[in-house]
C-alpha cells in the first residue's frame, strides 16, 4: 500500500480533531433534531474540506484518493448523517467535474466547492429504484434550454439542497442535468422517520417545469446512467466503503472500553470468552474492511480501470460488516447499546442503510459476480485439463 506523506499524516489527525470536537459531540443531537446545521457545512467549506478531492482550479484541496478515503472515515466514525450528505455533494461536483460544459464548471464549482451551494444526487423515484434506466423524470427542449418535470425519493441533503444532478429522460434518452433550485420550481419535502442517517435530511422532491440552461446537461443525451451516473455512483460506493470503516471503528472502540469497564459474574466481561469472540469476529471484520478500502483508494489514485469493481468490492463488504459489527456492538452493550444514552443504536441503525444506497448490495452481488466471472475464469489454473 502507498506510504502517506507527512503532511497527509497531519492532514489526517487534523480530520480526526475536527471530527471528535465538531461532530462527535454533536450526532446524537443532529439525529434527533433530523437536521444538520447548514453553518457545519459553511464551516467545511471555509476549511477548503468541502472539496477535497476537487482539482484546485475550481476551489477543491487535490486530495488523493487515500487521503479522502481517510477524511470519509473520520467524518463516518463520528456521523453516518454527515458524510451521507457530503457523498451527494461530492457525486455531484465530481460529475460536473467530469461530465459537465466548461461554462458550467467554471459558474458552479467554486460555489459549491467553498459551500456556498450545497449540492444533492437525484436517481430514484417513487416508482423507480435499482431499474435506473426506467426513469420518469423528463427533460424537454425549450427555446434556449430545457425544463425538468418529475418525482425524485429519498433524496440525501434534499433539504438543504441548492442544486441536484438529476437522471432524467430527453427524448427516451437517458440523461443527466443540474437543475437549480434558485431557479424555481422545485419543492422539497422532508421524510421523517428514518431508520438510519436520520439527520440527513432525506426529502421528495418534486421538479415542476424547472427552467434549465443548455451548459447543464452532463456529459451527452443517452449517457446519462451509463457513463455520468456510474462514475457518481462509483464515488459514492467509494465514500460509503471509508465512512462504513470509521463506522466499524466507532463500534470497535466502544465496545472494547466497555467490555473492559463493565463487570459480570465478578469480572471485566471482556475475560468472558464468548464475548473475546464478538471481539474478534469485529477486529477481523475491520481489518478486512480496512485492507479493502485502501486498495480501492490506492488502484483510484493509481488510475488503473479496476478501481471500480475494487471499490464496488470495498463498499459491499465494508457495509456487511459495518451491521455485522455494529450488532455485536449492540449486544456486548446489552441494554445500554439500545438505550438513548449511548450513540450504539445509532450506529446499528447508520450501518443497515449503508447496504441499500449507492446501488444496493443486491446490485453489487450481480455487478460483482459477473466481474468475477471475467476476473477469474480465463486463468491458469492448477485445475486437472477438462475441469
Ligand atoms: C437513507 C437513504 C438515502 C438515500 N439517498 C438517496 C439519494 O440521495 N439519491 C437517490 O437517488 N436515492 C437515494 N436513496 C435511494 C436508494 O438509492 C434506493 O433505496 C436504492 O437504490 C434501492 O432502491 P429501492 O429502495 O427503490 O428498492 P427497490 O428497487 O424497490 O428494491 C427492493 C429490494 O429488491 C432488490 N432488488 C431489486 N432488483 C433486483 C434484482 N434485479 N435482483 C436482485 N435483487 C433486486 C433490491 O436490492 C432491494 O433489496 C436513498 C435511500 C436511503 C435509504
Amino acid at each position: 500500500m502507498a506510504v502517506l506523506s507527512p503532511s497527509s499524516v497531519d492532514l489526517i489527525a487534523a480530520f480526526r480533531a475536527y471530527a471528535r470536537e465538531h461532530v462527535a459531540l454533536r450526532a446524537d443531537a443532529w439525529d434527533e433534531n433530523q437536521e444538520i446545521p447548514r453553518e457545519v457545512y459553511t464551516d467545511l467549506g471555509t476549511r477548503g474540506w468541502l472539496a477535497g478531492p476537487l482539482d484546485v482550479r475550481w476551489g477543491g484541496a487535490g486530495w488523493s484518493a487515500a487521503v479522502f478515503g481517510e477524511f470519509c472515515a473520520a467524518i463516518g466514525e463520528a456521523s453516518m448523517s454527515l458524510l451521507s450528505t457530503l457523498t451527494v455533494h461530492h457525486m455531484a461536483m465530481a460529475m460536473i467535474a467530469q461530465w459537465g460544459e466548461e461554462s458550467l464548471q467554471e459558474r458552479v464549482l467554486p460555489e459549491l466547492a467553498a459551500g456556498r451551494l450545497l449540492g444533492g444526487f437525484g436517481l430514484t423515484e417513487p416508482e423507480i429504484g435499482c431499474a435506473a434506466t426506467e426513469i420518469g423524470t423528463r427533460l424537454q427542449a425549450t427555446g434556449d434550454g430545457y425544463t425538468v418535470s418529475g418525482q425524485k425519493k429519498w433524496i440525501s441533503g434534499g433539504q438543504h439542497a441548492d442544486g441536484f444532478v438529476l437522471l432524467t429522460q430527453l427524448d427516451g434518452e437517458s440523461t443527466a442535468v443540474w437543475v437549480e433550485r434558485a431557479r424555481g420550481g422545485v419543492t422539497s419535502t422532508l421524510i421523517p422517520g428514518m431508520l438510519g442517517f436520520r439527520a440527513a435530511m432525506n426529502t421528495d422532491q418534486r421538479f415542476e417545469d424547472c427552467p434549465v440552461p443548455a451548459d447543464a446537461i452532463l456529459g451527452t443525451a443517452g449517457g446519462g446512467f451509463a457513463f455520468v451516473f456510474s462514475a457518481g455512483l462509483d464515488l459514492g460506493r467509494f465514500i460509503i466503503a471509508w465512512g462504513a470503516l470509521g463506522l466499524q471503528r466507532a463500534c470497535l472502540v466502544a465496545s472494547t472500553r466497555r467490555a473492559r469497564s463493565r463487570h459480570q459474574f465478578g469480572k471485566p466481561i471482556a475475560e468472558h470468552q464468548l464475548i473475546q469472540r464478538h471481539l474478534a469476529e469485529m477486529h477481523t471484520d475491520h481489518r478486512a474492511s480496512e485492507g479493502l478500502c485502501r486498495r480501492a483508494a490506492q488502484l483510484r489514485d493509481e488510475g488503473v480501470p479496476s478501481s471500480l469493481m475494487e471499490t464496488a468490492t470495498a463498499k459491499y463488504f465494508a457495509s456487511k460488516a459495518a451491521s455485522r459489527i455494529a450488532d455485536r456492538a449492540v449486544q456486548i452493550h446489552g441494554a445500554a447499546g439500545c438505550g438513548p444514552d449511548l450513540p450504539i443504536q445509532r450506529y446499528l441503525r447508520d450501518a443497515r442503510i449503508t447496504e441499500m444506497i449507492e446501488g444496493s448490495n443486491e446490485m453489487q452481488e450481480i455487478m460483482l459476480g459477473q466481474y468475477s466471472i471475467s476476473e477469474y475464469a480465463g486463468r491458469s489454473s492448477l485445475l486437472p485439463t477438462g475441469l
